[in-house]
């Protein structure tokens, strides 16, 4: 139990995640629930880009896992009726790794990098001029005999997609032409999305239902899904087969997702940070040690969602717990806490 509660939060992909999520993307703008603004944003530059007859102008989006980057990629390409490549920047070794799947590109292709932060320097300034000017410069010999070929790329939109916007070298940032930041969402646009879900997966499911599920879903619609899938198993195992909100409540319970959506190893961070750290400040690696995660697990997964929703915050000096946290964890507030009055 401990290990299926452990990871049911975290938005990490899964085998059985992608068949799903392939299943549950939105495949046009109008399906796409929430982020208004940036929608009515792309909605112009592709428009614009059409009119012009145009690749649309490179674009970088950035958030937590989860918040639909690669969702908002297929869609691009869906409609700007144009092909969809997608590599990551980890998969991406060497110059010639880049150079293989670029010249497969048809002008006007969408070339997706996901974890563009995670480009070596060595790939990362070899798509540079590609990014300008779609000159890819090929290096031939070694030592002083070595030149370099221009190789000209079809013209086509890189959408780079990153949890770590800060790690993003300046150089690579500013050649992108639209930059998107994708928020967490609003439980009505949660209850919206596991609504749809609920529809495509043929699961029933009342209103209540889906109110739970998007109350305890750490604002995440890849999550809100993953969950909607668990508690379909409660539903047919231990009710009637539909979800209502008595046994999305007992299902997540028994996942335990506490009614704020915290999860065991949430709880686990902010019970270390109050218990081992006098609830901070203290530094993140100390805290990554402390509950025995991964550092980069915390930055990008465990800690956005702490902080968005109040229960800790990040000052100069270190992470600390908020009176919220002592308060959900059934801990007497401390009078003299440092972040007093922030919450
Ligand atoms: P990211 O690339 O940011 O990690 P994804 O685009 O893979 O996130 O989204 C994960 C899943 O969540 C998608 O398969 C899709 O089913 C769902 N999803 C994400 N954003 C939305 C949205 N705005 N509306 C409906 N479903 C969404």
């Amino acid at each position: 139990m401990d290990d299926l509660a452990d990871s049911i939060l975290i938005p990490e992909t899964s085998a059985g995640d992608e068949v799903f999520d392939k299943a549950l993307r939105p495949k046009t703008l109008d399906e796409f629930i929430g982020q208004e603004k940036l929608k009515a944003n792309l909605r112009v530059f592709i428009e614009a880009a059409r009119k012009r007859k145009e690749p649309l102008d490179h674009c970088l989006f950035y958030s937590p896992p989860g918040l639909g980057k690669t969702t908002l990629s297929y869609i691009l390409a869906r409609e700007m009726g144009v092909n969809l490549r997608t590599s990551s920047g980890p998969i991406l070794e060497r110059a010639g790794d880049l150079a293989a799947l670029l010249t497969d590109l048809s002008e006007g292709d969408i070339f997706f990098i996901d974890e563009i932060h995670r480009l070596n320097a060595i790939v990362e300034e070899a798509l540079y001029p590609v990014m300008e000017d779609f000159t890819f410069f090929v290096s031939t010999g070694k030592g002083p005999s070595a030149s370099s070929l221009k190789l000209a790329v079809p013209r086509f939109t890189l959408v780079g997609a990153t949890t770590r916007a800060g790690l993003l070298t300046g150089p690579l940032r500013d050649r992108f032409g639209i930059v998107g930041n994708l928020g967490f969402y609003e439980n009505g646009e949660l209850e919206k999305i596991v609504l749809r879900s609920a529809g495509i997966l043929k699961i029933r499911m009342l209103d209540d239902g889906a109110f739970e599920i998007a109350s305890r879903c750490r604002q995440t619609p890849r999550i809100a899904n993953r969950l909607l899938r668990r508690v379909r198993d409660f539903a047919d195992i231990k009710g009637k087969g539909v979800i209502d909100g008595a046994i999305a409540r007992y299902a997540l319970d028994a996942l335990e997702v506490d009614p704020m959506g915290l999860d065991a190893i949430d709880r686990r961070l902010l019970l270390a940070l109050i218990e081992k750290f006098s609830g901070g400040p203290v530094g993140l690696e100390n805290l990554a040690i402390a509950i025995g995660e991964e550092l980069d697990t915390l930055t990008d997964v465990i800690e956005p969602f702490l902080i968005q929703s109040g229960f800790m915050s990040r000052t100069p000096r270190g992470r600390v717990a908020s009176q919220k946290a002592y308060r959900h964890l059934n801990f007497p507030v401390p009078p003299m806490q440092k972040d007093a009055g922030l919450f």
